[in-house]
């Protein structure tokens, strides 16, 4: 089932035009949203998942009205928010078995087989017993993910799951996400490049409300192809390579600015070429839609 994103705008009371016109086509498997804090993510992941109403714009899962019919879309998804309040004094087990009760498993010799299940599958089956409260940010999310999938989803949505993870904790969330089944829409909401380029067959940037570019991460990269350079320079310099070149990121490394410039043709100037990375695309689109400038410093 393919999910069809159609002209979808959001102002909120205050004035803050948080999503400005988006479509997006998202068919199965793992889709990539990408963009900075403030972007709209969140506010078009709770769009989708039908907690707050768009100003205008349509969205369709398969044959399904998703805003005339938002009942009927709750029976399909799984929804992971940035933050989730657990029962802290609950083991996992029993958290999860409540929640497959209210997904209306009431067969309680299912319910146990179901619950067994998810428990393996998201590795928490050995600390099935212990309370949730005690368990690690990571282990939180892998709960949070078991929680989602009770029902059995075909929509899965995951707002910002890798943010405060420990990097093993964070590999150990993603392959999570990437065997679940080829049937299900999952969008992974991040503003962390790796874990798009890993992961997902598609994507999309996003900031300031509007889509600045979307489709496969190869694809994407040979856009930009031939046109990244390099360059190290001393820190004291930075302004005066920003001046005069189209800097799209600069990085600290060993006291010195790694800097990496976008350029039609070789800048000269002792810059090398070098094989663009998701995150040269990322920082060039951003750039360019913040008119030029570079908005992240890393
Ligand atoms: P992201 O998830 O990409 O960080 P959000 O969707 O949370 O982006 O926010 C997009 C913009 O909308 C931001 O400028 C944010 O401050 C604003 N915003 C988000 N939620 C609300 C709200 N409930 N009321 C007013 N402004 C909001």
């Amino acid at each position: 089932m393919i999910l069809q994103i159609d002209r979808l705008s959001k102002t909120y009371a205050n004035g803050v035009r948080a999503l400005n016109n988006i479509s997006l086509t998202i068919p199965p498997g793992m889709f990539g949203l990408l963009g900075p804090n403030g972007a709209g993510k969140s506010t078009l992941m709770r769009t989708i998942a039908t907690l707050q109403p768009p100003d205008s714009g349509t969205i369709r899962f398969g044959d399904l009205d998703v805003l005339a019919q938002p009942e009927r879309l709750r029976e399909r998804l799984g929804y992971l928010p940035q933050e989730f309040g657990l029962y802290p004094n609950m083991p996992a087990e029993a958290i999860l078995d409540h929640f497959a009760t209210l997904k209306g498993v009431v067969n309680a010799g299912e319910r146990k087989e179901l619950v067994a299940s998810l428990l393996q599958q998201v590795n928490l089956y050995e600390v099935r017993k212990k309370s949730a409260g005690g368990y690690s940010g990571g282990m939180k999310q892998r709960l949070g993910i078991a929680i989602a999938l009770a029902g059995a989803p075909k929509l899965l949505i995951v707002d910002e799951p890798t943010a405060g993870l420990d990097p093993t904790e964070r590999n150990r969330f993603l392959n999570l996400l990437a065997d679940i089944g080829e049937d299900v829409v999952v969008i992974l909401s991040t503003h962390i490049v790796e874990d798009v380029r890993e992961l997902c067959s598609l994507m999309a940037i996003i900031n300031k409300g509007e889509v600045v570019v979307q489709g496969n991460p190869a694809r994407i990269l040979d856009e930009v192809r031939g046109r990244i350079w390099r360059r190290t320079i001393p820190r004291a310099r930075a302004d005066e390579y920003r001046a005069r070149y189209q800097v799209i990121s600069s990085k600290m490394a060993a006291g010195s600015t790694v800097l990496h410039v976008f350029a039609e043709s070789d800048p000269g100037d002792g810059f090398e070429a070098i094989e663009p990375d998701l995150e040269d695309v990322y920082f060039h689109r951003l750039a360019e839609a913040s008119g030029g400038r570079v908005p992240v410093e890393a």
